[in-house]
């Protein structure tokens, strides 16, 4: 049983001077979705069942109170007080047969949807892809659905996060708090012509300086990247004391930890050390699937590998979601994802995925066969976190597998059940975890006394049956709720358009 104050009198005042990240007042835009905040009373969450986001088994029927945007107590029916003199007026609610949990930190969360120009019916496109920033839909979907930190991890439109992150903080538009990540730091051969492609570690180090004077605060490496560039970008990041992860090809995962990169993407799926034929700084067209085909936590490559991620403490960002078509059982299509597309995005998404589910009936044995990609990965990722790994969550949103924003982190956190964890292991992975890597642990990634009070209000309990997080009602950040509902009505059949 953990140490609670008795005396709320006495803890408040305290947590008054602490930082309040919702100093600024909320614009009328924003305030229509808000249906409750700390600015105006003490909210009492009373009869709540309380997940702490540390993998703790569940307090029942505790009540939270929250104050000037932070978590002023939390109570056991054993040590409940009443009344608090000091405090503003006291609201309570009653959440019985609800349960709470830290808001999400999300660690694959782009702004951006990704098409394919005139895709037809056999999956065919023309060049190029084209990359809409999706400013509008992609921060209500990500808060609405209980995402109140997130990390944009590659950027098509830097300016353009960078902007919305000072709005959203500014009160202007609802969303979370965001890390934004740099423009994707690739080489020649870039999918897309947003990005930039680096001419040489010069250009490397130039770009990273670049754009963290501009304001961007983590950065990601990306598939035709050089080591010479990469151990430029790191060096020069880390200088400037942000950190960089990859999504990586070019250069496979163990010289990616000599370097001394802090993380990388994509769970074990694109490590291309064991790809037939690797060459030195070039990203092969099999892109680590040979790899993940052949590494297991028991074989002597995988146990290795884990071994060198843990001692070098380089994070692993699991994206299940949008590697969920690989195992057709696995994909499902919600109703609620497809009523947020826009037509011409759910006519996208539904060509495809009918394309994949012919493919496997057509073909059962490379159907099977790219489905135990999917086991494998699964299988590292949790003998990762097993050996002492920081394993984090995030859906890599990109239109693939119907994998969306907000929607997509809940199911990345269902996914990681899949994999062997339990509910309450999943969810610490989806928020203390990230919040740990994001060196922000003092202030989020839990539900403790003096921490913000960004929680997610779901209605039945996420430690018995995690689908639940899906039941969002309400959603704090910084102490002000949000109404999940309205928020994701409000971007119905937008995701894809704006
Ligand atoms: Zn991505």
């Amino acid at each position: 049983m953990r140490i609670l104050p008795l005396f709320l009198a006495l803890s408040i005042p305290a947590l008054a001077t602490a930082q309040n990240s919702a100093q600024h007042d909320l614009s009328p835009a924003v305030a229509r979705y808000v249906k409750y905040s700390t600015a105006k009373n003490t909210l009492w969450l009373e009869h709540v069942r309380v997940i702490d986001g540390t993998g703790a088994p569940p307090i029942e029927d505790a009540t939270v109170i929250l104050s000037d945007g932070k978590i002023a107590a939390i109570l056991t029916p054993a040590n409940r007080v009443f009344g608090c003199p000091d405090c503003l007026p006291a609201l309570h609610l009653d959440l019985t047969g609800h349960t709470i949990f830290p808001g999400l930190v999300g660690m694959h969360d782009h702004m951006y949807y990704l098409t394919r120009p005139d895709l037809d019916i056999t999956g065919a496109s023309e060049p190029p892809p084209v990359v809409p920033q999706m400013s509008f839909s992609s921060p209500r979907l990500y808060l609405g659905a209980g995402v109140t930190t997130l990390r944009t991890t590659g950027s098509i439109e830097p300016y353009e996060d960078i902007n919305l992150r000072r709005a959203i903080d500014e009160g202007r538009i609802p969303g979370p708090h965001i890390d934004v990540t740099g423009p994707y730091l690739e080489g020649p051969g870039a999918f897309a012509l947003e990005m930039h492609e680096l001419k040489d570690a010069a250009d490397a180090k130039a770009t990273v300086d670049f754009w963290a004077d501009q304001g961007v605060t983590s950065f990601k490496a990306y598939m035709n990247i050089t080591r010479a560039e990469l151990k430029a970008a790191i060096d020069e990041a880390h200088k400037r004391g942000l950190k960089l992860t990859g999504h990586l090809c070019s250069v496979t995962y163990p010289e990616a930890v000599e370097l001394g990169i802090d993380n990388l993407e994509h769970g074990f799926f694109v490590n291309t050390q064991l790809d037939p034929g690797k060459q030195p700084d070039i990203c092969p067209r099999t892109s680590g699937t040979p790899t993940i085909a052949k590494m297991t936590p028991d074989t002597p490559e995988g146990k290795a590998l884990i071994a060198l991620l843990v001692q070098h403490h380089v994070a692993i960002t699991s994206t299940l979601p949008v590697f969920q078509s690989d195992d057709p059982v696995r994909l499902h299509v919600q109703p609620r994802v497809l009523a947020a597309m826009s037509a011409p995005t759910r006519e996208q998404y539904l060509t495809t995925r009918n394309l994949e589910l012919q493919r496997a009936a057509e073909n059962p044995t490379q159907a099977a066969a790219r489905a135990q990609l999917l086991k494998n990965d699964m299988a590292m990722e949790h003998a990762f976190v097993a050996a002492g790994g920081l394993l984090l969550a995030g859906p890599d949103p990109t239109g693939d597998g119907g994998t969306l924003p907000g929607y997509g982190d809940q199911r990345e956190i269902e996914l990681l059940v899949d994999a062997g964890f339990t509910p309450l292991e999943a969810i610490k992975i989806g928020t203390l975890n990230g919040a740990t890597y994001e060196g922000r642990a003092d202030h989020i990634g839990t539900i403790a006394v003096g921490k913000n009070a960004d929680l997610v209000v779901v209605t039945g309990d996420p430690s018995k049956n995690i689908n639940d997080i899906e039941n969002t009602e309400l959603i704090f950040k910084d102490g002000v709720a949000f109404d999940s509902q309205k928020l994701l009505d409000s971007v119905k059949g937008r995701y894809g358009q704006y």
